[in-house]
């Protein structure tokens, strides 16, 4: 049995009176690869957020991997870096901090650590250049290189595929194949293609401010689940790799 790296044991939170996660209970294991689905305002960011440990439940427990050891790529209209003259390496070396404290010298292993993680994305040779430089597809891959540079156990990507073309997807999913493999990382990712998660991750989660599914993805498609959620008639198809 792989080891459980999260674990949410009946919580509940609730920014006023109304409970936006209502008594959820899941685990995260170290292969999972994991989707979190749910329509808007069904609680993922929140549910994201009590995971990174930036909210604390109302009520229940969550054990939590220290903060280094998850690696966090949040949506790219957050990522307010790309107007700066800002390398990619300077941008992946962020991720260090995280692991070492603010008020530490960055040393050679540091620089070391995040070109090993420039590589990892397949960026080294762009080490150098301006983040604004890059296409949109290689600053998503910049930004993952950050989350891996603390050299993470978990891999949490919200929305990560927002606004990128069908080439591109392709490609980043390999990308997350290829990590999962090498860096045994487990992965969550957060996404509104529904249609495309279910056939590339093997577990799902289906927030509706309480946990409406948590299983495989062959039987969220095979139920009536995803017709219940986003209407009849669509399909979906899931793929195994
Ligand atoms: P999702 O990511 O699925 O769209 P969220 O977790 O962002 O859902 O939001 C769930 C609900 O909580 C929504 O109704 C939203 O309006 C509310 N909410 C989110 N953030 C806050 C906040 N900081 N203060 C008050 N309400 C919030």
């Amino acid at each position: 049995m792989s080891k459980a790296l999260v674990t949410f044991d009946h919580v509940v939170f609730s920014y006023g009176s109304e409970n936006v996660v209502d008594d959820v209970l899941f685990s995260i294991k170290e292969d999972d690869f994991i989707g979190l689905i749910g329509q808007n305002g069904s609680g993922k960011t929140t549910l994201l957020k009590l995971m990174i440990g930036l909210l604390e439940p109302s009520s229940g427990r969550i054990s939590r991997l220290t903060k280094h050891l998850v690696g966090y790529v949040p949506q790219k209209s957050s990522q307010t870096e790309q107007q700066f003259p800002i390398t990619c390496e300077e941008i992946v070396l962020q991720g260090r901090v995280v692991q070492r404290g603010l008020f530490r010298m960055l040393t050679s292993h540091d620089r070391k650590k995040a070109q090993e993680a420039l590589d990892a994305v397949g960026l080294l040779d762009r080490k150098d250049a301006l983040l604004r430089e890059l296409s949109g597809g290689q600053q998503q891959r910049v930004f993952i290189a950050r989350a891996l540079a603390s050299e993470p156990k978990l891999l949490i990507l919200d929305e990560p595929t927002v606004g990128v073309d069908e080439a591109s997807q392709e490609e980043f999913y390999m990308l997350l194949a290829l990590l999962r493999r090498e860096k045994k990382l487990a992965i969550v990712i957060v996404s509104h293609d529904v249609e495309v998660v279910v056939r590339e991750v093997n577990s799902l989660l289906c927030m509706n401010r309480k946990l409406v599914y948590h299983g495989n993805p062959e039987q969220f498609v095979e139920g009536n689940y995803a017709q219940q959620m986003y209407g009849k008639g669509r399909k979906f198809i899931h793929h195994n790799h």
